[in-house]
């Protein structure tokens, strides 16, 4: 068993300066767990940057391989901890074990990814232009590219994936991997599976002799921890995955700075699904068992939970609805994450039901045991007041969806034109059909960073070619995926280097190729070492 610390992860040491504490929180029992967990004061923020910045010199210098180890020496250290990791993490977020140790085995797989893309090497996209001495009227000098680690990362990870989006999660992994220290704001929702996993990765980084400073982890269940790590000027980039309130608030405030940092804000979504008529007409019943799967999913708490779904006055529409109804009202309340929001969850449903012309169309009343139940629920509106009503297009992060049902393919065009960007977008359709209605395919292109036909949202698959992202406001920046190889992306800064000798070069840009990896050599890409 290992034991809660509750103190903050300084490099290699513990540390509780403060005063101020809090304690976790169990949603399904609606109390208060024993353990204290000790808010970092701003001292401490001052020295854990302080450490990440020194280590920052060593550690970007640790060969691929290295990180490899430590990466993989993570995965050890997590699944090490057992059962024990996942009987707490229910604990704290009311979760099933199951789900989470889903979610345990896609963290492992995420962090296995890197190490792997860090062996292989050909990640760091080097580029070669030998020289041309001879050139006229100017020689050609030597140029050599690399992508380069951006410095120390700050993470901060959402209260809906403990393991996967927090402290080992898509930030963490990526950011360690690329060479930069990391600093995590532990998410005061599940701070106890925080800890262990903090002191996973520090036994890890132990074993592994990893730069002290490389792996820090503080604690606050208020802002100013987070608000003082994002100024730091040591800080050189911020992973966010959270809401959209929260994302804005740190993204201003890194642009505030004097120097100016990226912010990487993975933020809510509404995922809108699009039905189009030759399939409802076709598997209206089957629809709606699916949808309703998905909208209840998780007690709808996913990011790419689908919160809009768009239909015409077309015939199925009844079937569908009535399927849809049937199985929403068959699904059983589930415990929320916290008791926030539950809270904010009843709030936005009950504002979004009290629109103009939106009616529910299903509540479901089978209710679970315990504390904080999220009942499964849909409502309806008609096309014209959805597009007349912004608020109606906003999430509501829980088991809420909302059907619009639009008088012709017109008006939901219309509709879909209304939408901001978003992590995903799904068109349900007859492939035959699909080339009648090329603005609407087009616009939900547009909006999307991931366009997924006849299935649904919910589910994110960790390989090379996902893009978890989106344009504004899914994301902060419409470029980058938090899931997958290419996340590395956003904690790396291209470098040249011009005229260098050979034997001063990294590696990944020595004339012989030392690491065998693939480079693009005056413009073609080869594994050959240069002459
Ligand atoms: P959240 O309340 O925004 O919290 C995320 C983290 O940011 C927490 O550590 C929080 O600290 C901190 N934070 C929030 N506002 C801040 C501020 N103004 N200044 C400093 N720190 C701040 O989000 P959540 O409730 O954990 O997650 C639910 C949301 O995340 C949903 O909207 C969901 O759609 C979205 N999500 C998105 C993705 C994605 O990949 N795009 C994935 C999962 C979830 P405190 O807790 O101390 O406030």
């Amino acid at each position: 068993m290992t034991t809660i610390q509750g103190k903050n992860f300084i490099g290699y040491a513990l540390s509780s300066e403060g005063e101020k504490h809090f304690k976790a929180y169990a949603p399904a029992s609606d109390s208060y767990l024993p353990e204290t967990f000790q808010c970092a004061t701003i001292e401490e923020v001052n020295k854990t940057m302080q450490l990440a910045e020194k280590a920052f010199d060593s550690y970007s210098q640790v060969p691929a391989a290295g990180r490899a180890a430590f990466l993989i020496a993570i995965t050890e250290e997590i699944l090490a901890l057992g059962d024990e990791l996942l009987a707490r993490a229910s604990l704290e977020t009311g979760l099933p074990v199951a789900r989470l140790q889903g979610e345990r085995a896609r963290t492992i797989n995420q962090l296995t990814q890197f190490a792997e893309l860090l062996r292989e090497g050909s990640w760091v996209e080097a580029s070669i232009d030998t020289a041309l001495p001879d050139r006229a009227p100017v020689p050609k000098p030597d140029i050599r590219k690399m992508l380069v680690p951006i410095g120390p990362v700050i993470v901060f990870g959402s209260s809906n994936f403990p393991f996967a989006y927090s402290v080992a999660g898509v930030d963490s992994g990526p950011a360690l991997a690329a060479g930069n220290p990391v600093i995590v704001k532990a998410h005061p929702a599940h701070p106890g599976v925080s800890d262990l996993t903090a002191q996973a990765i520090v036994r890890a980084a132990e074993r592994t002799g990893m730069p002290e400073g490389t792996f820090s982890m503080l604690y606050d269940d208020g802002f100013d921890v987070g608000t003082a790590l994002v100024k730091h000027p040591a800080s050189k980039a911020v992973g966010f995955t959270g809401s959209y309130r929260g994302g804005m608030a740190l993204f201003r405030l890194a642009q505030e700075r004097e120097e100016p940092i990226p912010v990487f804000a993975e933020m809510g979504s509404v995922n809108p699904i699009v039905v189009l008529p030759q399939y409802l007409k076709n598997n209206a019943a089957q629809l709606g068992k699916t949808l309703a799967g998905s909208v209840s999913l998780g007690a709808g708490q996913f990011c790419t939970n689908p919160g809009l779904v768009f239909v015409t006055k077309t015939e199925g529409l009844e079937t569908f609805q009535d399927a849809y109804k049937t199985e929403i009202l068959r699904t059983p309340s589930a415990t929320m994450l916290t008791a926030g929001i539950c809270k904010t969850y009843y709030k936005l449903r009950g504002e979004a039901l009290k629109q103009p012309d939106v009616s529910a169309l299903a509540i479901s009343d089978i209710h679970s045991e315990g504390q904080n139940q999220a009942e499964a629920s849909i409502a309806l509106v008609s096309g014209q007041n959805f597009i007349a009503n912004p608020k109606l297009h906003e999430e509501v992060f829980g088991p809420f969806s909302l059907l619009i049902v639009c008088e012709d393919t017109d008006e939901l065009y219309n509709a879909v034109a209304h939408l901001k960007g978003q992590l995903t977008a799904t068109l349900i359709a007859e492939e035959a059909e699909v080339a009648h209605y090329p603005k609407i395919v087009r616009q939900l292109a547009k909006i999307s960073g991931r366009f997924i036909m006849n299935g649904v949202p919910t589910g994110v698959e960790v390989c090379p070619s996902i893009h978890h992202g989106g344009p504004f406001p899914a994301t902060a920046d419409s470029k980058f995926t938090s899931v997958g190889r290419h996340s590395i992306l956003r904690f790396v800064r291209p470098q040249s280097f011009q005229n260098w000798p050979d034997a001063l070069l990294p590696e990944e840009l020595k004339n012989s190729n030392p690491l065998g990896i693939f480079r693009l050599v005056d413009n073609v890409l080869t594994k050959e070492a240069t002459i």
